[in-house]
């Protein structure tokens, strides 16, 4: 951890670097940007009337600090039926500005300075800056090329007596894997035995689209686990998700977290001096978007499948070794086959290449690894496949006529 430079680490100075680089660049090139993982079209048209009604009629003021009631209430509804976990939506639901300050507020409230939090790496990159704030130390275990799953030895070692927070994302950002049933039941084991806190990043909960759906927080209703594990996993679990993804609405910055009353309460303590509580009438929005999610979500993931496989077959096309994505926005792929072609000897010089010799952003997957664990990852590339049809046909015609 860096001392006296500032709260962020290298690798977090270098992570928010390549972002924005890359962005920039595409820009000035006028190329098309499948770097950054936001959608370039809206929400369900039901959801945006409603955040303009709620503007008319007088929802501009502070909601509660855990939330408008309403969102609360639908938070907890969407959540019985997707994840079988009855909520109250009173003391167990907490409305946050987007899952990032879900998360935040989430390991903030679990982690003290020396503790050790484990996370799966490539992670997204909140996770190590939040971790650093807490003065806590990031225990990463390696999602390897080209499978991505972590090594169940690798896993147990990373825990240590000084464990008190586990982060998992799932469907998983960068790599498009989800967790399968065999390492979610570890993890569900090493949580208990450890009394560590499970803090599960479900944004792409409704993209997946593949697979085996193995979702951690659903265990039990799968009968993955049996009842007693899954009910000590149950009372240390915090679930942070948010409309970002699920409804296209990421500059809403509308998220929530959902757990133990005890472990929302911590939570909730932190994120009222965060923010105190997020856009009221986009809460409203929001809680009109999760009221209606059918057929909503099963099309967002089915379209999402079908963007993913045209990222897919086109990079397998130009010879790349490609992880097939089972969830999430996310295509990754090995372009290090490419790097004579495109005068490169490594996936950060790719970037700049690819936008200046084929017109497409994309971001090397090292960027989303700590500074010292970043060369394993080297030569894989996450492409953005959550972008319009249009988009993604015209981005995939240049990679095709550069590179093919
Ligand atoms: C997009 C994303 C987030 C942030 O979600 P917001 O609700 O927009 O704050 C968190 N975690 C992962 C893995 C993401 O991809």
């Amino acid at each position: 951890m860096a001392s006296g430079g500032g709260l962020l680490d290298d690798a977090g100075a270098f992570r928010s670097t390549i972002f924005d680089e890359t962005s920039a660049l595409a820009a000035a090139h006028g190329a098309i940007n499948l770097g950054q993982g936001f959608p370039d079209e809206d929400g369900p048209r039901f959801m945006l009337d409603e955040a303009v009604s709620a503007i008319g009629s007088g929802q501009n003021q502070y909601t509660a600090a855990v939330g408008s009631p309403r969102l609360r209430a639908a938070v907890a509804a969407q959540q019985l039926e997707t994840q079988g976990r009855e909520l109250d939506p009173d003391s167990q639901v907490l409305i946050t500005v987007g899952a990032a300050e879900g998360l935040t507020a989430s390991l903030l409230s679990v982690v003290s300075p020396g503790d050790d939090v484990v996370v799966l790496e490539p992670y997204y990159d909140l996770y190590a800056a939040v971790v650093s704030f807490a003065g806590a130390n990031l225990r990463p275990v390696p999602l390897r090329p080209p499978h991505f799953a972590p090594d169940p030895d690798e896993l147990r070692a990373a825990f240590t007596e000084r464990t008190t927070a586990v982060l998992i994302n799932d469907p998983h950002n960068p790599t498009g894997t989800v967790l399968d049933a065999g390492t979610a039941r570890l993890l569900a084991e090493l949580v208990v035995e450890h009394r560590a806190v499970l803090i599960t990043d479900e944004v792409y909960e409704h993209l997946r689209f593949k697979g085996d759906h193995a979702s951690l927080v659903a265990l039990n209703e799968r009968s993955l686990i049996d009842h007693d594990l899954a009910e000590r996993l149950d009372e240390r679990t915090l679930v942070v998700s948010s409309a970002s993804k699920t409804l296209r609405a990421t500059g809403w910055r509308i998220g929530w977290v959902t757990g133990p009353a005890e472990l929302v309460t911590g939570a909730r303590a932190i994120k009222t001096y965060l923010t105190h509580s997020p856009a009221a009438p986009l809460q409203a929005a929001v809680a009109a978007g999760l009221e209606n999610l059918h057929p909503w979500a099963e099309d967002l993931a089915a379209e999402q499948g079908e963007r993913s496989r045209l990222v897919v077959d086109t990079l397998r096309g130009l010879g790349l070794t490609v992880a097939d994505p089972s969830g999430s926005y996310y295509v990754v792929a090995d372009f290090t086959p490419l790097y004579e072609r495109l005068g490169v000897t490594d996936s950060i010089g790719l970037s700049p290449a690819l936008i200046e010799k084929a017109g497409v952003a994309l971001l090397p997957i090292r960027a989303f690894a700590s500074a010292g664990h970043a060369e394993q990852f080297d030569g894989w590339m996450r492409v953005a496949a959550c972008k319009q049809p249009a988009t993604l046909v015209e981005g995939m015609r240049r990679l095709r006529e550069a590179l093919g």
